[in-house]
């Protein structure tokens, strides 16, 4: 059959039509009141999308730009600090850290393990200045538990910074009640738009604390850019495209909640939330293993390869015979598990066909399977969801 080139791929996700469309018809220059008005809305509608009052700085940059901005902006060489490490993005933080100097102690959890609120408070000290972590762990799939952790470092002097690149559309957060002092996104995940925009919010406490943190910083200035930001403006030549592309995603996802961007975002979370649990039931049918069965997250799904299979045969399996990429392990869990992402723009249809795919692909490769095994339990999971979320009725 014809293959369609899809991407099911925990970022860079699939692309929103419209957003594609805005990026090519954006040939504005950057220095004028068309792009300021465009750079204005987008920041506003970044605070809405993250659920926060506080600042939001945006910088064109991959996401771990906005990640090293949240190391050298708030800490002075020999700051110590504590990270949160279960795979392959907890270590980027704390090479992040080392590189700026830091002290950098580490709650670690074994691949496709959460870090526990307990772990943390054992962990966890007074002369800690920040706290790293992700929100969700995109190498393993895992969820941590975000409030649970800044329940912790309430009343404390610890800053608490959360990578929630891909958590960010697929996570309920409550910013600024729970005390995230910088929560960090990226624009190749869940908003649906290709990679290069990177952004975050920040506390005041943040803000305070950039008062007398030492580390260099130059392009990644957070003060000097949330200052431009405020006129309407980035320090640089931002990607304009990227950002006329943003507002047309943020208005796809304010239309698909009636005319409400928080509304949106819900659903959005929503939305993950159901395709991760279909995508849960099929692989569990098809006698596979989770890989982060503890506390897997709705941004994508970590599955164990089966034994004697290597993923790599998996996913090189999906894109000669499907025309769609999905993930393989990062570093050392390469060959061992594959990746499928829920964040963003997939619905329904979308899952149905990787699951389906799934079973064609497990079947080629020599696994003994009953098709429709997956699809069916798939198909119960997205019934239940779908009745769960059904308006209560009044009066029955
Ligand atoms: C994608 C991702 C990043 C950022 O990676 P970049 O390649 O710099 O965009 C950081 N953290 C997590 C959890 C991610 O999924």
């Amino acid at each position: 059959m014809i293959r369609k080139g899809r991407l099911f791929t925990p970022g860079p996700t699939q692309l929103l039509p419209a957003a594609q469309l805005a990026m090519a018809a954006a040939t504005m220059h950057h220095r004028t009141g068309e792009f300021r008005a465009l750079y204005t809305k987008v920041l506003a509608d970044l605070k809405v999308f993250i659920g926060t009052r506080n600042d939001v700085v945006m910088f064109t940059a991959s996401g771990t730009g906005a990640m090293e901005a949240a190391v050298s902006n708030l800490t002075s060489p020999g700051d110590k600090v504590l990270v949160l490490s279960a795979g392959k993005f907890g270590e980027r933080w704390e090479g992040l850290a080392k590189s700026y100097g830091c002290v950098v102690e580490t709650v670690r959890s074994p691949y496709g393990g959460t870090v526990t609120p307990q772990q943390v408070r054992q962990a966890l000290k007074p002369e800690h200045r920040v706290l790293y972590m992700q929100a969700t762990e995109s190498s393993t799939g895992v969820r941590h538990d975000v409030e649970g952790i800044a329940r912790l470092l309430k009343n404390s002097d610890t800053l608490l910074i959360v990578d929630a690149i891909t958590g960010l559309g697929t996570t309920h957060f409550d910013v600024d009640g729970w005390g995230i002092d910088v929560i960090i996104g990226g624009s190749q995940k869940a908003v649906m738009i290709p990679p290069g925009l990177a952004y975050c919010a920040v506390s005041s406490r943040a803000w305070q604390r950039m008062e007398s943190a030492r580390n260099p910083r130059y392009y990644f200035d957070l003060r000097k850019e949330n200052k431009n930001g405020a006129k309407g403006e980035s320090s640089y030549t931002p990607s304009t495209a990227l950002v006329a592309a943003l507002a047309a995603a943020f208005d796809y996802v304010r239309e698909q909640g009636g005319g409400d961007l928080a509304a949106g975002r819900e659903l959005l979370v929503n939305n993950a939330e159901t395709a991760a649990a279909m995508t849960r039931a099929a692989v569990q049918a098809l006698g596979l293993r989770l890989f982060s069965a503890s506390s897997p997250g709705a941004a994508l799904t970590a599955v164990a390869s089966p034994d004697g299979m290597d993923s790599s045969d998996i996913v090189k399996a999906f894109r000669n015979q499907f025309g769609a990429v999905i993930a393989n392990g990062q570093g050392e869990m390469k060959g061992k598990l594959f990746r499928i992402a829920h964040l963003g723009y997939y619905d329904y249809l979308d899952t149905i066909a990787a699951i389906g795919a799934l079973e064609q692909v497990l079947a080629e490769l020599g696994r003994r399977l009953e098709f429709g095994a997956g699809l069916r339990a798939a198909q119960e999971a997205y019934a239940a969801a779908a009745k769960e979320s059904e308006p209560a009725t009044v009066g029955s």
